[in-house]
């Protein structure tokens, strides 16, 4: 399927995981990707990957949490594309924590990140998704569905993104653009591989974050984040669309 031809979609997180999944699929499916992440080795693998298929991108790194690099960001996008169509807002960290021990700094750490990134990214690109009718796809997570034991900044942070979300579809409704969240759960990437739990940790509680069918690759959530940014989900908006193998079903 070549659903995005012409279009052009910057990814963030696309270093790692779903976010460069989602880039190789939109390249896949003829979009032009501007890929931004923390990482500079990891997401100049992520453009030269899609360059060797034939496809176009452009890396750059950016801290989302910074809202000077952001600005920046989004502007050199368009400086380089000429528009902007989609925002894949992938970015984020997770950590664990036993609530009681929970230091400040670690709770503002996730949220500047995860909730304050994911606002800075949406505010900078949402006057070019306007002149564009475009889309924009927020990562939040089961946690923003159901509690996290020892989860509590990220699923604060994710359940920020939801809100957020849905508050963005509602305002810029009228206006043309779609805001929707995938939430999605058990799948194999660097951020599931790094995981490091408090010695508190009461591992009875985590089946509840366990898919019924096994993990899964990055790529099956590419393919919903693909779907909702182009015109197959054109009636979708405000949506939150779990991608978990079914452990909240
Ligand atoms: P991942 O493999 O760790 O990818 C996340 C990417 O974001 C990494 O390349 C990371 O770089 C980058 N990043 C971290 N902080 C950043 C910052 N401040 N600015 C720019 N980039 C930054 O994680 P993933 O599993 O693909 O997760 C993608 C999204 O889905 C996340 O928002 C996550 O919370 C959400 N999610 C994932 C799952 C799952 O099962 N995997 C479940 C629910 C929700 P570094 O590697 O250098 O940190």
């Amino acid at each position: 399927m070549q659903r995005l031809t012409n279009k052009v979609v910057l990814v963030s997180g696309a270093g790692s995981g779903i976010g460069k999944a989602s880039a190789v699929r939109i390249a896949a499916e003829g979009g032009s990707v501007f890929c931004i992440d923390l990482n500079a080795e990891a997401v100049e693998a992520t453009a030269g990957e899609i360059a060797a298929n034939g496809g176009e991108a452009t890396a750059r790194v950016c801290d989302v949490s910074d809202e000077a690099s952001v600005q920046k960001t989004v502007q050199a996008c368009v400086e380089r594309y000429s528009r902007l169509d989609g925002l894949v807002n992938m970015a984020g960290i997770l950590r664990f924590d036993d609530t009681q021990e929970l230091q400040t700094a670690h709770w503002q750490k996730v949220i500047d990140v995860n909730l304050t990134g994911t606002m800075f990214l949406c505010r900078s690109v949402l006057p070019h998704l306007v002149e564009t009718q475009g889309s924009i796809v927020n990562a939040a997570s089961t946690a923003a569905l159901s509690g996290l034991p020892s989860g509590l900044a990220y699923s604060a942070s994710k359940g920020g993104v939801l809100a957020m979300t849905r508050s963005i579809a509602v305002e810029y409704a009228k206006r043309g653009v779609r805001a929707n969240c995938i939430c999605p759960g058990d799948i194999n990437t660097g951020m599931t591989d790094s995981i490091s739990f408090p010695e508190t940790m009461d591992f009875d509680l985590m089946p509840r974050i366990m898919s019924l069918t096994g993990a899964k690759a990055p790529e099956v959530v590419a393919g919903v984040i693909v779907m909702l940014v182009s015109e197959d989900g054109v009636h979708i908006t405000g949506e939150d669309i779990r991608v978990d193998g079914g452990t909240l079903s």
